[in-house]
């Protein structure tokens, strides 16, 4: 246990996390306290993430976190924010409170994308708060600050709200571009419905090399594009378990993206892409019929064009992948192109 400028402990058995941890309150707890019982994980949370940090230095620290996240998957309804301060059990749940409340530390710093700003953040908020109590508003204003941009979002999935998205991933390589479809669901009663956050994932090659690429995902449904230089044999999301995120499927999709597997139909030229109102399409045969097809095959747009460039409205398209077929007046594909509406 913890006491101000004491720790105490009744054995050490070969493992320092829980020295790491009630060391941690020295400055997580004691230094700083949580001002409500509500914000108890700005002391369990913060001491639960010093056992990550001494594994990080020390050992490979993933299988900490990987434990601490199916800890938290096993409370699909509750919140780090404890909503009743008079229970005790439920202040000081092992897995909301310390393992999920670490686990949020955890994806603070994701966020960040640079420790030295992360850290600089926790500095701050001793500084700032030293002696005193702070509740998690302020945490947040910290890091706002640090980042410059509003973090409600993120306070309100990760510390007010409950359960966990679950991430439907689809791919396939056309050419030097790699398709990702990725729909994000949630798991029962999670609330947000939907939770907002960026995604690594890591792209294995024919010759064994890998590489990250990291997507924002904003909405449900998203189509994404990475340009590549080699075979891709595997897509894996998350690969480092920066994320609470509950279990999803990876699927190679070969019928995302039908276009262009040497068919000796010409490529049209599209831009932008991705494109948000409008896209342009040059290089057109007229008169002819364009026809935008979603990932799955569907016709969700038809057009007749007459000029050489033409210009298509996208913006009642959902964000996604799509195949643009250009179709002469006797229905034969005489041009075609792929591209993402954001
Ligand atoms: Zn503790």
């Amino acid at each position: 246990m913890e006491h101000q400028t004491m720790t105490t402990q009744s054995e050490m058995g070969d493992d320092f996390t829980l020295t790491a941890h009630e060391l941690f309150h020295q400055w997580f707890g004691d230094n700083v306290t949580c001002a409500s019982w509500e914000d108890i994980w700005l002391n369990e949370g913060f001491a639960s993430y010093a056992e990550y940090l001494y594994e990080q230095q020390y050992y490979d620290p993933r299988g900490w976190m990987n434990q601490a996240h199916s800890y938290a998957y096993r409370s699909l309804l509750g919140s780090v924010r404890v909503p009743d301060t008079t229970n005790v059990s439920r202040i000081f749940d092992h897995d909301l409170t310390y393992k999920k409340g670490a686990s949020v530390i955890h994806m603070l710093r994701y966020l960040c994308h640079d420790d030295t700003r992360f850290f600089r953040v926790l500095r701050t908020y001793q500084q700032q708060f030293s002696g005193r109590t702070a509740r998690t508003a302020d945490l947040q204003q910290l890091f706002e600050a640090e980042l410059g941009q509003p973090l409600d979002y993120f306070f309100n999935q990760w510390y007010r709200g409950n359960g966990y998205p679950i991430f439907t991933v689809r791919w396939n390589q056309v050419g030097r571009s790699l398709f990702l479809q990725v729909n994000e669901g949630a798991t029962a009663g999670a609330s947000p419905g939907f939770f907002r956050t960026e995604v690594d994932y890591q792209l294995t090659f024919q010759d064994g090399s890998t590489r990250l690429v990291r997507f924002n995902q904003t909405q449900a449904g998203q189509g994404f594009v990475a340009p590549v230089d080699n075979i891709v044999t595997d897509v894996a999301v998350d690969p480092n378990g920066w994320l609470l995120m509950y279990p999803g499927t990876v699927q190679h999709d070969n019928s995302l993206v039908l276009a262009a597997r040497a068919t000796g139909v010409p490529e049209l030229t599209l831009f932008p892409n991705p494109c948000h109102d409008a896209l342009t399409i040059s290089g057109l045969a007229s008169p002819a019929t364009v026809e935008i097809c979603d990932a799955t095959g569907r016709a969700v747009l038809r057009q007749p064009v007459q000029a050489a460039q033409a210009e298509v409205a996208t913006q009642a398209l959902a964000p996604g992948l799509y195949l643009l077929r250009l179709l002469s007046p006797t229905g034969e594909r005489v041009g075609q192109g792929k591209f993402v509406k954001q």
